[in-house]
């Protein structure tokens, strides 16, 4: 990962920045992991590219984590267990820990994905269920934190 650009970060939050992802394959070496550099205690997610026409170079099932793979372009098949089906830009995909999964990239583009990994079952509250209303608006709290 020597092309991530840490651009800022204080006690509650990292932002960095991995360059264009179309050029992740020479940037990263094909694949990103953000846990480490994002400080992230609750989720793995990598990008990755799968080159042209290429397979990954194996199948495998986890441990205690599901993955969601949320591909961005190119096309080709996935693979759980013993059913494989068409995959390009826009699908979404999310695997039990057990599932033996695989990809290919059948186009002659490369396939940029992003796989999101998270212990099953760990979620126990989302989205507005979790979130809480600041009574603060952006231009406030900028104005906040620039006095
Ligand atoms: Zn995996």
């Amino acid at each position: 990962m020597s092309n991530v650009n840490k651009v800022v970060e204080n006690k509650n939050f990292t932002a960095i920045n991995l360059g264009k992802l179309t050029l992740l394959s020479e940037t990263s070496n094909g694949k990103a992991f953000l846990k480490e550099i994002t400080k992230a205690t609750g989720t793995e997610i990598s990008l990755s590219v799968l080159p042209a026409n290429t397979d990954l170079p194996f199948f495998h099932s986890h441990k205690q984590n599901e993955e969601t793979y949320i591909i961005l372009s190119g096309e080709g098949k996935f693979q759980v267990d013993d059913l494989s089906f068409d995959i390009c830009e826009g699908s979404i995909v999310r695997v039990a820990p057990e599932g033996i999964r695989g990809m290919t990239n059948t186009s002659n583009d490369q396939m940029i994905y992003i796989v999101i990994q998270s212990k099953e079952n760990s979620l126990e509250q989302y989205s507005m269920e979790d979130g809480v209303i600041q009574d603060l608006n952006a231009k406030e709290l900028l104005n906040k934190l620039s006095e």
